[in-house]
């Protein structure tokens, strides 16, 4: 039977959209509903999260469906995703930048949440290597993603935001471009601080967190 994670020292963040007003109409946006209420394990800390969703108030407006987000909240982590985004990504950078073994990756993730009172599991450590190639396969894929394509037009374009995260000090920074609009993750560019092993990743992921 699966137990319980038992987290001893939890923050509390809630999490409202950067964008205060109607894209549409300017109209102040009001609060409609919980996008999701999860626990969020990163290199940093053990949190809490409560993403509130907004929309515009106004009746008539044609932008009136439109769920506004928070940037900050999806970029803590992946929709569905108990570890932050910065736990996947230093999963990657392990395997694929430093060729350690599932094992030696294992072992440097349970000393690294140690201080949090949290453990992980092996088989966690392969999703989340799972989760980090499908980043970076989808990142090849869009470019040919007709269907987000279309969604971009009937927004009237892309609404983007940008975060920089680095797992580790002094290695990579992974930079993530969304849309805002259609939360979509677009695109990613992993960049080696000693321009080394360049390469770029884009992808999207859709629905909410
Ligand atoms: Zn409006």
């Amino acid at each position: 039977m699966r137990t319980k994670r038992v987290v001893p020292h939890m923050g509390k963040r809630i999490f409202h959209p950067e964008l205060k007003y109607c894209l549409e109409c300017q109209s102040q946006l009001e609060r409609c509903c919980t996008i999701s209420q999860r626990t969020v394990i990163t290199l940093n800390q053990v949190v809490r999260l409560i993403h509130c969703g907004y929309r515009c108030p106004q009746p008539t407006c044609p932008g009136r469906s439109r769920l506004y987000r928070s940037a900050q909240a999806d970029a803590l982590a992946l929709p569905g995703f108990t570890f932050g985004l910065d736990v996947v990504l230093l999963v990657g950078q392990l395997r694929l930048g430093q060729h350690q073994t599932v094992d030696e990756v294992h072992h440097t993730l349970l000393q690294r949440l140690a201080p949090f009172q949290q453990t992980i599991s092996r088989r966690e450590i392969l999703f989340l290597f799972e989760a980090y190639t499908a980043l970076l396969r989808t990142g090849t894929e869009v470019t040919y993603d007709q269907e987000w394509r279309d969604v971009v037009q009937l927004n009237g374009g892309l609404l983007i935001s940008l975060d920089g995260i680095q797992p580790d000090k002094g290695n990579e920074t992974i930079y993530l471009v969304r849309d805002l609009l259609d939360f979509a993750l677009a695109r990613s560019r992993e960049r080696d601080v000693d321009h080394q092993g360049k390469h770029q990743a884009t992808t999207r992921a859709s629905g909410c967190a």
